[in-house]
């Protein structure tokens, strides 16, 4: 992990852990041309992401992409684009979720259930609607429906992925299986985890909790192979 100043944490090079954000984790992929931020986190962290963008020096915010359509990712979505005029992209599929008053179906998200305002933000119409294997820079779209239907990660091919919430770390910097409080739809969860470990990375930004650095994909690799479903 490299720290690159005192609120700065690039985490390998290129990416940036905005930990100022409340709610998920934030990442600020920088690359030639973009400056992407993965995931807004609640309501009202727009600005800390502005003002971390500025003190790295980089100028403008090129894209917005939302892994799902959770309040604790998408949250500031509508206002950091306000802020930069950056082009919001999601995946097809869960763009319902965020231009209507259309709630997800949380049927057995306890967060839902104790919390029923967290479904409920300032809603937006996406500019960029996102399928299978499309790309916004040097990140490609994967589909990984389970959490929500319209769940992405996002593929920097041989180096790192984005999962939001298909797949989270916890504190011990380990990788953790999808659960069913937290799933949609658990067999499309588990699917999608399993299309996520055929994939080649070496570095894993989950949605929540620290990344894993290296050799994530074998690690994850293992996990599937353990699984009692998946055992010879
Ligand atoms: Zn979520």
């Amino acid at each position: 992990m490299l720290y690159t100043g005192r609120y700065h944490i690039e985490v390998i090079p290129g990416v940036h852990w905005v930990r100022s954000v409340v709610g998920c984790n934030c990442w600020l992929v920088v690359e030639p041309g973009n400056s992407i931020v993965i995931d807004t986190g609640l309501p009202g962290n727009a600005r800390r992401i502005v003002n971390y963008a500025k003190q790295l020096g980089v100028s403008a915010i090129s894209h917005i992409i939302l892994t799902h359509a959770d309040i604790d990712h998408a949250g500031s979505a509508s206002e950091l684009k306000s802020l930069t005029g950056a082009k919001i992209a999601v995946h097809t599929i869960e763009a319902h979720y965020m231009t209507t008053r259309t709630e997800l179906p949380f049927p057995f998200c306890w967060v839902s259930r104790l919390i029923p305002r967290l479904s409920r933000f300032a809603r937006f119409t996406p500019d960029i609607l996102l399928d299978e294997s499309d790309s916004v820079g040097g990140l490609r779209v994967v589909h990984t429906p389970g959490h929500t239907p319209g769940s992405i990660c996002l593929l920097k091919k041989g180096e790192s992925i984005f999962t939001g919430d298909a797949l989270r770390t916890h504190a011990r910097d380990k990788l953790l299986t999808p659960s069913r409080p937290t799933a949609m739809d658990m067999p499309r969860a588990m699917d999608s985890m399993k299309k996520i470990a055929a994939l080649d990375f070496t570095s894993l930004f989950g949605g929540h909790g620290p990344p894993v650095i290296s050799k994530a994909s074998a690690k994850l690799r293992d996990i599937v192979a353990n699984l009692p479903c998946c055992q010879v």
